[in-house]
Parts: C-alpha cells; sequence; structure tokens
C-alpha cells in the first residue's frame, strides 16, 4: 500500500495518517515533519527555516531528497503513507521515479474549517502529533498524550502565515488532485465539519479503502 494523503493545510492529514499508519503496519512520513527537523541542518537549514517561516514551500532539491532518502529506509519497503507530499507537479514526477502510487485520499475540507483548526493546533515537540485546543484536546494541558513530550504553537499556525500556506496550496497543490483523478486512484473524502472526531474520519476512511478493495 503506497499512499497519499492530499488536502489543504489544517484539513486533518497528519492527524489521520498517524493513526491509519499503524492499522495498516505501514509508516507515516511527513515531509513538514522531516523538514522541521532537518531546521538546523549546517547546510540547508537556513534555507528550509525560511520557507517554513513564511509559508512559502521548501525547495524541491532539498525536500525531494529528503523524500527519497526517507522513502528508501527498510521499514517503508512495504509501503507508506505521504503526508505534505508531494505539493507540485515536479515532485509528482519526481515521486513517480521512484515509486508506483496506488492510492490518494483527497481530503476535502472548506477553508473555514481549515483556518479554525489551524489557528488553535499545537504540535508535539517530541513525536510530532498534533492536538487543537478547542477540538482535539489533550488530556493535560500542554503535554502529549502518547510521549508526554511539550506541546507548542508552530510559527506557521499564525494568520499570516497561514494565508500564505493557503494561497500556496491552491496555486501548487491542488491541480495534483486531477495528475492522480487521471490514474483513477483518488478517493475523495469530505470534512464539512470542524470538531469532528479524528476517530470517526478514520473509520470513514478505512471503510472506503475497504470498498474501494484497496486492503
Ligand atoms: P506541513 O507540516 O505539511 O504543514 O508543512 C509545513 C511546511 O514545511 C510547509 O509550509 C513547507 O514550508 C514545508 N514543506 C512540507 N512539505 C513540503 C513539500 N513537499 N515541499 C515543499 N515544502 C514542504
Amino acid at each position: 500500500m503506497k499512499m497519499i494523503f492530499l488536502g489543504p493545510p489544517g484539513s486533518g492529514k497528519g492527524t489521520y495518517a498517524s493513526r491509519i499508519g499503524p492499522k495498516l503496519g505501514i509508516p507515516h512520513i511527513s515531509t513538514g515533519d522531516l523538514l522541521r527537523a532537518a531546521r538546523d541542518d549546517p547546510e540547508h537549514g537556513k534555507t528550509i527555516r525560511h520557507y517554513q517561516d513564511t509559508g512559502g514551500l521548501v525547495p524541491d532539491e532539498i525536500t525531494i531528497a529528503v523524500l527519497e532518502k526517507r522513502i528508501g529506509q527498510n521499514d517503508a519497503k512495504k509501503g507508506f503513507i505521504l503526508d505534505g507530499y508531494p505539493r507540485n507537479t515536479p515532485q509528482a514526477q519526481a515521486l513517480d521515479k521512484i515509486t508506483d502510487i496506488d492510492t490518494v485520499i483527497n481530503l476535502v475540507v472548506p477553508d473555514r474549517v481549515v483556518i479554525a483548526r489551524l489557528s488553535s493546533r499545537r504540535q508535539c515537540r517530541k513525536c510530532s502529533r498534533i492536538f487543537n485546543v478547542l477540538y482535539l484536546k489533550p488530556k493535560k494541558q500542554g503535554i502529549c498524550d502518547a510521549c508526554g513530550g511539550g506541546l507548542y504553537q508552530r510559527d506557521d499556525d499564525k494568520p499570516e502565515v497561514i494565508k500564505e500556506r493557503l494561497k500556496e496550496y491552491e496555486k501548487n497543490t491542488s491541480p495534483l488532485t486531477d495528475f492522480y483523478r487521471k490514474r483513477d486512484i483518488v478517493i475523495d473524502m469530505a470534512c464539512n465539519s470542524v470538531d469532528i472526531p479524528p476517530e470517526i474520519m478514520v473509520d470513514k476512511i478505512m471503510k472506503s479503502l475497504k470498498e474501494h478493495g484497496k486492503i
């Protein structure tokens, strides 16, 4: 199972992929997390910080190299879920050269929902798990349920940067649904409510994967 989660920032890609990966026994690979972990890299750290902090796309040569290295690791041999990659057509073409994708889950979420979610989102510094102070509260305030790490608000979840990220998504990433639709591998999943519990969406996605004969 080689799967991509497509959808705007705040659509739930990371939240759902991190729960579905273990159910299917495949890793959840987020290029946002991989790039955040490389922010202190002596060669590319400065460039990564610049683009992440302003809501733009990190240059393709850096992102593609990071992704290719991760996909080449042993645990990804049997499959993976990509979250946040590809984000433009050149990245999708680069991916085609490395591997064959069999399923694309396209999360269809209105702007008002993603803006509401992103502005109250928190992420674990240690394991990257996503929470929300309004809609997906941790059991203990400021502490990750999964690993006990501290939660923080990402700089790019501030209103000015959210706007840039949504523009970036519309311009470069949303055309990718058509890129994959031509191959007949896209499953659309609508989510119109800001506070739908992740477990409900995860069940819906799993059901849909079964109905489409993917699992
Ligand atoms: P995310 O965690 O997926 O919201 O990504 C956070 C930020 O990391 C994005 O706004 C980009 O600056 C950068 N990023 C993540 N994935 C990619 C990608 N595939 N291509 C370029 N930049 C990326």
